[in-house]
């Protein structure tokens, strides 16, 4: 894998390092990281040939955005059906995102899986991608009749595939053997994701065991980001796994004043200890990394109650949406179906 040309500098000369050469990052609290004045209503749209990812602030648990162009890529749908129609929705649409071309979810516990059915109800879904290792969860059957019932395919990756989303955009899904790194955890599905020279890595929750495994059995685990494994658990993010990776920027998705304590400390320390910048959804808000394939750009966002009022104006009038119905495509209103 190409990497950027950033060399590890020193703790005294790093800010200026990667100002200057790789990472600009911009403190935009209350406001708009890549848009217009705080209180627009409308994101500036997303520039050709970008990339972003966005890790959102959902408290305790995860939900991830890649969108570029047109197409959209959930990956896991935050803790809880509240959060996903008080937070995530509303920070979706007014992303302009009124349908996804598929939703990962990396594994059944309900920090990753709560939102999932909500997010089926309102947006259509091209396909659902989860992992296949265990069925048990609750959750999983109401996520499975949402997705029926909006037409949504779904599918358990095999290890290795690449997820169909977006011409230009690999996403390589990654599991570690079950045999050598059990529990539901550790059966997350790992999205490598490389676009041109950028590559990013979203871990789910996996922990040591599927660490050694994937180390051992993935011949590059090297990302300019890395969404840091299971909230920043010390159980998580080894120094053999970090040194595979050695990423440039990680991002911790945890909830404030947690009852977990994530991210721990030590897991701060390994982090800083391979050269990253760490960003934290539970004092930053939302953590947005743009990039053109060549340079990384990140951002911090926070959601605002005039934008959660806007979504409700919007879902009454009844959003547009592209629709396919018996093979033609057309715009109707609060249709559902896969969107071309
Ligand atoms: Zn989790």
């Amino acid at each position: 894998m190409p990497r950027l040309p950033l060399p590890h500098p020193g703790p005294a000369l790093r800010p200026l390092a990667i100002v200057g050469l790789l990472v600009f990052i911009a403190l935009v609290v209350m406001g708009q990281a890549f848009g217009g004045p705080p209180g627009r209503s409308t994101p500036a749209p997303l520039p050709p040939d970008q990339l972003e990812l966005r890790v959102f602030d959902v408290g305790q648990g995860d939900a991830i955005l890649l969108r570029s162009g047109q197409r959209a890529l959930l990956v896991d749908a935050g803790p809880d059906p509240e959060t996903a129609r008080e937070v995530l929705l509303p920070r979706l649409a007014r992303l302009g995102v009124d349908g996804l071309d598929g939703l990962v979810l990396t594994h059944a516990d309900a920090d990753h899986i709560g939102g999932a059915a909500d997010i089926l109800e309102v947006l259509p879904v091209a396909t659902v991608w989860m992992a296949s290792s265990r069925q048990d969860h609750p959750l999983l059957s109401v996520i499975e009749a949402a997705a029926m019932q909006g037409g949504t395919r779904v599918e358990a990756p095999a290890n290795g595939q690449a997820l169909e989303w977006h011409p230009a955009v690999s996403v390589q899904v990654n599991i570690a053997e079950p045999s050598v790194a059990s529990g539901d955890n550790n059966q997350s599905l790992v999205l490598h994701v490389r676009f041109r020279e950028s590559d990013f890595l979203l871990t789910g929750d996996i922990e040591r065991a599927a660490e050694r495994a994937l180390v051992k059995t993935v011949s590059s685990l090297e990302a300019d980001v890395l969404k840091v494994a299971h909230h920043g658990a010390s159980t998580s993010s080894s120094p053999e796994f970090l040194a595979a990776v050695k990423p440039q920027v990680a991002i911790v998705s945890a909830g404030l004043g947690n009852a977990f304590n994530h991210p721990r400390d030590e897991v701060l320390r390994r982090l800083r200890g391979v050269g990253a910048q760490v960003f934290r959804t539970d004092l930053a808000g939302d953590v947005v990394v743009r990039t053109d394939g060549h340079e990384i750009t990140v951002a911090l966002e926070r959601a605002s109650v005039r934008r959660r009022r806007s979504w409700r104006r919007r879902r009454r009038r009844g959003p547009r949406r592209q629709c396919v119905r018996g093979g033609a495509v057309r715009r109707e209103r609060g249709c559902r179906g896969p969107r071309r």
